[in-house]
């Protein structure tokens, strides 16, 4: 079987199949190396459904090293996580991974699915998983007529600091902090330090900041074109000018330590600005072709739930799947379907009340 993208989505529904005995070909377009400030909520529990026990664990304490009390408020590190899984998936024989191999062109025949990668070599297999994210490729052959995410209307931007590099001498946050003024909603989280350690003053604090009001940066940088969310911005792509403006409006907007974070964030010139998009699937099948993880549902990410909603999807992959050969997967696509579309749906619908009241148009 053959997987495009290989982030969370990717890795878990590859890891699920090749646990099965089916052998998987991922390919994603980026390196292994991603540092990443952002966070999700992970159950060991729900891992271990598709990764067995042992990877489970090893992922989960990548993804949040336990070293004090304090640790129970502290969530795990995309990064972590996805450190841990790529170690699982390394582990799996019958895994391999292809890195900088962009799927450039898919499709399907009587035989099977094919999928040519920017290098040229051409991949055939019984079944293509697009696990190619928000603005999938795979989306475009499973969905012809509606193929795109929409632009939701707002902006996040997304950015860590390490406590011990603020000028801060009050009480540390002890979990996560919502903050709501005007057209700005503010997300801070404490995260675990560089070294594991889950102790007040030596922790990372993670800030996500939902921006109704710089629509119009986003359209002139090119982000967002029409009705389409093209690419997050770097801070580097951000002149001082935007930068420093960001920095005084924190600074008046959010209470101290997340705007000193935030300012920190902006003095070391590393944060990213992602345009948030929306997609309610009417279909996650093609015959051989299936949508997995932000491919097939793009929620705004104010749901907390677009990472969970992706261990479901693999998990009823793997067991819909089970002991199929080529000439019944089709069939196996097709009951995959039928139980996920449902979740799917109501995932992004029920991001869309907070998306309705907080998007505005530029
Ligand atoms: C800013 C933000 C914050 C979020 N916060 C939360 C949260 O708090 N809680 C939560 O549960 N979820 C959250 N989510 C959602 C969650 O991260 C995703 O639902 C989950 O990680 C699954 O993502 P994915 O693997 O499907 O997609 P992605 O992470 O987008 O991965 C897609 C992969 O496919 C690769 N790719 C794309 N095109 C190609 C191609 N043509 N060829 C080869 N490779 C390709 C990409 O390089 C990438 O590695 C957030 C999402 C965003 C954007």
């Amino acid at each position: 079987m053959l997987i495009a993208g290989g982030s969370l989505a990717g890795l878990m529904a590859g890891i699920g199949l090749a646990r099965q005995g089916h052998r998987i070909t991922l390919l994603e377009r980026a390196d292994r190396h991603r540092p990443s400030g952002a966070a999700l909520s992970v159950s060991e529990a729900a891992l271990r459904t598709i990764l067995g026990p042992e990877h489970a664990r090893a992922a989960v304490r990548m993804a949040a090293p336990r070293d004090g009390e304090a640790a129970s408020a502290v969530p795990s590190t995309w990064a972590g996580l996805y450190e841990g899984l790529c170690r699982a998936a390394e582990s799996e024989p019958r895994m391999t991974m292809r890195h900088r191999a962009r799927v450039a062109e898919v499709g399907q025949d009587r035989g099977g699915v094919w999928a040519r990668t920017d290098d040229g070599h051409r991949h055939r297999a019984d079944v293509l998983i697009g696990a190619d994210g928000h603005r999938s490729l795979v989306r475009r052959t499973v969905a012809p007529e509606r193929p795109d995410a929409s632009f939701a209307g707002y902006v996040l931007w997304l950015g860590v600091a390490a406590e011990r590099d603020l000028d801060y001498a009050g009480r540390w946050p002890g979990g996560l902090d919502i903050r709501h003024t005007g057209n700005h909603v503010l997300l801070g989280y404490p995260l675990a330090g560089p070294d594991g350690s889950t102790a007040p003053g030596h922790r990372r604090l993670g800030w996500a900041w939902y921006d109704g009001t710089r629509n119009a940066l986003f359209r002139r940088l090119g982000a967002v074109r029409g009705q389409i969310a093209h690419h997050s911005l770097r801070s580097t792509d951000l002149d001082k000018g935007v930068r420093d403006g960001l920095a005084r409006e924190a600074a008046k907007r959010w209470p101290r330590p997340w705007r000193d974070a935030i300012g920190n964030s902006i003095d070391r010139i590393d944060f990213v600005g992602t345009p948030i998009a929306e997609y309610v699937p009417d279909r996650l099948v093609n015959g051989r072709m299936v949508l997995v993880g932000d491919a097939a549902h793009v929620p705004t990410p104010m749901t907390g739930r677009g990472f969970g909603t992706s261990l479901d999807d693999a998990e009823a992959l793997a067991r819909h799947l089970r002991d199929t050969d080529g000439s019944q997967a089709p069939h196996a696509l097709a009951a995959y379907e039928a139980e996920r579309l449902a979740p799917a749906q109501n995932l992004v619908l029920s991001g869309q009340g907070f998306s309705r009241s907080f998007a505005r148009p530029a």
